[in-house]
Order: structure tokens, then sequence, then C-alpha cells
């Protein structure tokens, strides 16, 4: 059974570090948009510079631009089997070209799941000022919640962490309008459709772990 796993929730709801852990788990890629536009922008290509505009504004970035990019690494040969989707779809023209995309699936041999991170967002602002990543191997730390052993630098590469350009406290609320806008409706979509799994996003990062698990293995 082809495993597509798609992943909603506010910023800083903890999707990025349970996801990064579950693709290795599953041995499926970890498909993240925000990385990939990142990856984009540090290139300094057109679509970069176009997608930084948006991103800078904690706005999204237009679909036909996502769309591409998501199509073309959604038919490379490593997600035959499944994959882990984070960060897409994030508004309904998005859950819907994914529906295209996922169409050329036997729907019988897919299992394809909506896991929304439900959880407190009291405290998602202080965690994404604090929030930092390697830029070698992702993984995600927090100055004050999960500092690295040694200051800036990542306990896996050695190598300096990294601040995300739109991870300021101004910039930070402009996303979570968006996603209150643009993304939460998508909750009631995937639910109605019978395919929305909830988890209960809040506690420690091994409590989100194992619940989870439970989720993926049902
Ligand atoms: P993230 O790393 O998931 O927090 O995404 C960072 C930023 O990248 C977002 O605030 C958007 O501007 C942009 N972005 C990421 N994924 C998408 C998407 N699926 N559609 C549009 N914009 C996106």
């Amino acid at each position: 059974m082809k495993k597509e796993l798609i992943f909603l929730g506010p910023p800083a709801c903890g999707k990025g570090t349970q996801t990064n852990k579950l693709s290795e788990y599953l041995g499926f890629p970890h498909i993240d948009t925000g990385s990939l536009l990142r990856a984009e922008i540090a290139k300094a290509t057109p679509d970069g510079l176009y997608a930084k505009s948006f991103i800078d504004k904690g706005q999204l970035v237009p679909p036909e631009l996502v769309g591409q990019i998501i199509g073309n690494r959604l038919s490379e040969d490593d997600c035959k089997e499944g994959y882990v989707l984070d960060g897409y779809p994030r508004s309904l023209a998005q859950a819907e070209l994914l529906e295209k995309i996922n169409a050329g699936t036997d729907k019988e041999k897919a299992d394809f799941k909506a896991i929304y991170f439900d959880i407190d967002t009291e405290l998602l602002i202080e965690r994404i000022v604090n929030r930092q990543s390697c830029p070698k191997c992702g993984e995600i730390y927090n100055k004050k919640f999960k500092p690295s052993k040694v200051e800036n630098i990542c306990d896996k590469c050695n190598v300096e962490l990294k601040t995300r350009a739109d991870d300021n406290e101004e910039i930070a609320r402009a996303r979570f309008d968006t996603y209150n806008k643009e993304t939460a409706p998508l909750i009631e979509f995937y639910e109605q459709k019978g395919v929305l799994y909830k988890l209960d996003a809040n506690g420690s990062i091994d409590d989100v772990w194992n619940r989870l698990l439970d989720i993926v293995n049902k």
C-alpha cells in the first residue's frame, strides 16, 4: 500500500520535527515546500527571488510556482512507495491539485491520510523566534525549548545552525493570519472526505511521536 501522508497545522506546531523523523522511520522522502522554496532563494534563481517577495510578507507563494515544484517532485521515482508531504497543500486550490496528482495512483493501492497537528497556539510565537535549524541535516532546534549541546552548532553535523529569515515576530504573525484564512479550511475539507486524523500535538517530542506512530500504523 502506497502511503500518501500530508500534514496540517499552524506554523511551528512541530510538523517539521516529526515529519523529519517519520520520513527516516518509513524510508519515504520528506518533501517540505518551505525548504524547497528556501533552496531556490539560496541559489538566487528567478523562481527563488519571486517566492522570496511573498515569504518575506508571510503570504503564500502563488499556486502556479508551488504547484510546478510539487508536481515535479512527486513524480520522481523515490515517491513510488510513499511520501511525507510537509507544507503542502496550504489552500483548497492546492488540495484540489494534489488530488489530480494522486489520481495517477490506484485508490485501492493508496493509503491517504491528512494528519492535523492540533495544538494550543499560545506558545507558538515564542517557539518561532527561538527556532534554529541545521542547514545540512535539517534537524530543528530551539534556543529555549530544545537547545543544541554546543550553542549554535548542530549536535549531529557539527555545522553552524541557521535562523530562518521569516522567523521573526512580525512575519510570524502574518503567517498565522495566512494559515487561519487559507489553510485551516482544509481541516473540514479532509474531514468530510473521511481522511482526517487529529493528532494532539501538545506535550514532548516523544509524546507526539508516539501518537503520530499510532495514526500512521493504523
Ligand atoms: P514553512 O517552511 O512551511 O513555514 O514555509 C515558509 C513559507 O514558504 C510560507 O510562509 C510560504 O510563504 C511559503 N510556502 C511554503 N509552502 C507553501 C505552499 N504550499 N504554498 C504557498 N506558499 C508556501
